[in-house]
């Protein structure tokens, strides 16, 4: 299948959360998962659901062949690896994993909706996402640039002593 982008939002707000969101990348970053970019680290207030820590967010950018389903369960794989206890809704977690948008894949799926139904008035998503991409586009909503003019970057603060990197990427298996 040809490859398209596809855009991951990660969450963290307990535990280690750093390394939380290193061990996402290093989980989601494959063959399936041809990752590209990581944005910096945003430490972010929570949105909804009870009383909780602040987050630590990012925004890995990657290109794939594989349908959309098998993207989430990628996702929600690397949620399982670190133990994230669904408990409570919006409660805290070791990891999330939001799938943002899948080139320009439009599903109303509840169990996959794309894009992501609420990433355009995320500014812990945008904000990432535009540093990680200058150019990029949310499918229905336009320029990322524009949303993030919209919602402002009071609620998010870059850490600039932190990075994220990406696993190395595997040589590809010569094909004849
Ligand atoms: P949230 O991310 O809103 O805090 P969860 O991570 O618990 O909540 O996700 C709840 C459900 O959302 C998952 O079971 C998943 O099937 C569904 N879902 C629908 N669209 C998406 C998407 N674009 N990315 C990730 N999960 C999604
Ligand atoms: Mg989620």
């Amino acid at each position: 299948m040809k490859e398209r982008p596809v855009v991951l939002a990660l969450g963290s707000n307990l535990g280690d959360r750093l390394a939380n969101l290193q061990r996402a990348v290093n989980l989601l970053c494959g063959d399936g998962l041809r990752c590209t970019a990581v944005s910096g680290v945003y430490e972010t207030a929570p949105v909804g659901g009870p009383p909780q820590d602040d987050y630590l967010n990012a925004v890995l950018l990657g290109r794939s062949g594989l349908p959309a389903g098998e993207i989430l369960q990628l996702a929600q794989a690397a949620e399982a690896e670190l133990h994230r206890v669904r408990a409570e809704r919006w409660g805290p977690r070791t990891l999330d994993v939001d799938v943002i948008a899948y080139g320009d894949e439009i599903s109303p799926d509840a169990r996959l909706t794309l894009p992501h139904p609420r990433a355009h008035e995320r500014a812990f998503v945008l904000v990432p996402w535009l540093e990680a991409d200058p150019e990029a586009v949310l499918p229905g909503h336009g320029n990322v640039a524009g949303l993030v003019a919209a919602t402002g970057t009071a609620d998010v603060r870059r850490l600039d002593d932190v990075v994220l990197t990406l696993p190395p990427a595997r040589p590809r298996e010569a094909v004849t």
